[in-house]
C-alpha cells in the first residue's frame, strides 16, 4: 500500500504530529492527487477535539482537513474528467452511492450513505476511517473532485472547497440578490466568504461581529454595514430590517437576537455548527412568519457552479498562508477567532516534516 506524510491528533488532548497514512492505488475511476494547500476549517477543529462527540464521534488517529487544493499526478484507465497536471479540488465529500433521491436531484451532501472527506469509515478498506488534506496527497473518484479556474490563485481558492460553497448554497437558494438585505453573523472563514459571496450575488450586506477589532475588515471586504452585536443599541436599530440573515457562529449563541431582525417571511439559516443546542423563542418566528432553517455544504454540481461563478467574479478567501509545523498554534488562534480570515497550510512545507 502507498503511504503518505500527514499530519494527525491522537486523541481529542493531543496536539498535531508527523505521521504516515497509507493511501489506496487508484482504481479504475480514481484521480491521484498530490495537495498543494489544504484551508483548516473549524470543522476540523471540532472533529480533531471530539467537540462533536454525540453527532459524529471522532475515530483516532485522525487526519482533517477538506478544503484541499492539487495536482492530479495519476488517473485511473477509466478517468474521463481529468488528466495528469490538471489543478483541482477536493472539498468535504469523496463518495456517496450515486443512486439515492437526493444524488439524483445532485444533493450528494444529503445522501445517506455519503462518505465525507476525514473520519468516515473507509469503503475501500484503506484504512478504518478516511483521512483529510493535511497530508501530501489524497486519492478520489472523479465524481467528486472539481475543476479550479485557471485564474484564482490556489492558497487563497482552497477554502472555497468548504466555506465557499456552505455560504454560496443557502445564499443562492435564499434568493440572495438585488435589493435584498442580508446579514453575515460571525466574521470568520465561512462569514468572511458568506460577505464576498452576498456582495457579488449583488445584495446589500451587513456584518455582525463580535469583535470590534474586525469592523474596518468587514468594509473592506464589501460589507455596507457593521453591527456590534454585543451593543443593544445597534442590535434594536436594525430590528425587523432582514431578508435573509446566515449564521456562521461556531460556539453557542442567542439566535432570538438575530431571529428578530428579520422582516415577515425572512429567513435564519443556519451554517454554524454549535456543539451545544441553541434555544428558539416560539413567538420570535411566529410574529412575523420568520423561518430558521440549516444547511450543509453543497452538492458537486454546485461546487463546481460556486468555483466557477468565484472565477467569473475573481472571488478568493483572506489567507493566511502557513507552514504545516504550524498547526499547533493556528488551532490555538483558530478557537480564539483570530484569522484573518482562514489559515491555508501550504502542503510543500510537509516535505521536509
Ligand atoms: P471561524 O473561522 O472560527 O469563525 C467563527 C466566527 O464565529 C468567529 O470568527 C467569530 O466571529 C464568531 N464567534 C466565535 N465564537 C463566538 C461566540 N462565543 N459568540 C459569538 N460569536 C462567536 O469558523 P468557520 O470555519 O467559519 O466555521 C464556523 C462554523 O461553521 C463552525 O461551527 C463550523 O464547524 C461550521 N461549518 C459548517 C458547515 C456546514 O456545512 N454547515 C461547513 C463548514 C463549517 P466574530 O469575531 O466576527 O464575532
Ligand atoms: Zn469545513
Amino acid at each position: 500500500m502507498p503511504q503518505a506524510k500527514a499530519y494527525s491528533v491522537a486523541s481529542a488532548t493531543s496536539p498535531f504530529e508527523s505521521d504516515t497514512i497509507p493511501r489506496r492505488e487508484p482504481t479504475a475511476t480514481d484521480v491521484a492527487i498530490e495537495i498543494l494547500y489544504c484551508g483548516i476549517c473549524h470543522s476540523d477543529l471540532h472533529q480533531a477535539r471530539d467537540e462533536w462527540h454525540d453527532a459524529m464521534p471522532t475515530v483516532y488517529p485522525c487526519v482533517p482537513g477538506h478544503e484541499i487544493v492539487g495536482k492530479v499526478t495519476a488517473i485511473g484507465s477509466e478517468v474521463t474528467k481529468f488528466k495528469v497536471g490538471d489543478t483541482v479540488g477536493v472539498g468535504c465529500l469523496v463518495d456517496s452511492d450515486h443512486t439515492c433521491p437526493n444524488c439524483k436531484n445532485n444533493l450528494e451532501q444529503l445522501c445517506p450513505n455519503m462518505v465525507l472527506t476525514y473520519n468516515f469509515p473507509d469503503r475501500h478498506g484503506t484504512a478504518p476511517v478516511t483521512y483529510g488534506g493535511y497530508s501530501e496527497s489524497i486519492v478520489v473518484d472523479e465524481k467528486m473532485v472539481l475543476r479550479i479556474p485557471d485564474n484564482l490563485e490556489l492558497s487563497a481558492t482552497a477554502p472555497l472547497l468548504c466555506a465557499g460553497i456552505t455560504t454560496y448554497s443557502p445564499l443562492k437558494r435564499g434568493g440572495v440578490g438585488p435589493g435584498k438585505k442580508v446579514g453575515v453573523v460571525g466574521l470568520g472563514g465561512l462569514g468572511h466568504m458568506g460577505v464576498k459571496l452576498a456582495k457579488a450575488m449583488g445584495a446589500h450586506v451587513a456584518v455582525f461581529t463580535t469583535s470590534p477589532s474586525k469592523s474596518d475588515d468587514a468594509k473592506r471586504l464589501g460589507a455596507d454595514e457593521v453591527v456590534l452585536s454585543k451593543d443593544p443599541a445597534q442590535m434594536d436599530a436594525q430590528a425587523g430590517t432582514f431578508d435573509f440573515i446566515l449564521d456562521c457562529v461556531s460556539a453557542k449563541h442567542d439566535i432570538n437576537a438575530y431571529l428578530n431582525l428579520l422582516g415577515a417571511d425572512g429567513e435564519l439559516c443556519l451554517v454554524g455548527a454549535p456543539s451545544e443546542p441553541l434555544e428558539v423563542n416560539a413567538f420570535t418566528l411566529l410574529m412575523a412568519r420568520r423561518k430558521l432553517s440549516g444547511s450543509l455544504i453543497g452538492g458537486i454540481a454546485e461546487t463546481q457552479e460556486m468555483l466557477d461563478f468565484c472565477g467569473q467574479h475573481n472571488v478568493t478567501a483572506d489567507v493566511e498562508v502557513i507552514p504545516i509545523q504550524q498547526l499547533n498554534a493556528a488551532y490555538e488562534r483558530l478557537e480564539k477567532s483570530d484569522v484573518k480570515y482562514r489559515f491555508s497550510i501550504d502542503m510543500a512545507s510537509i516535505k521536509g516534516a
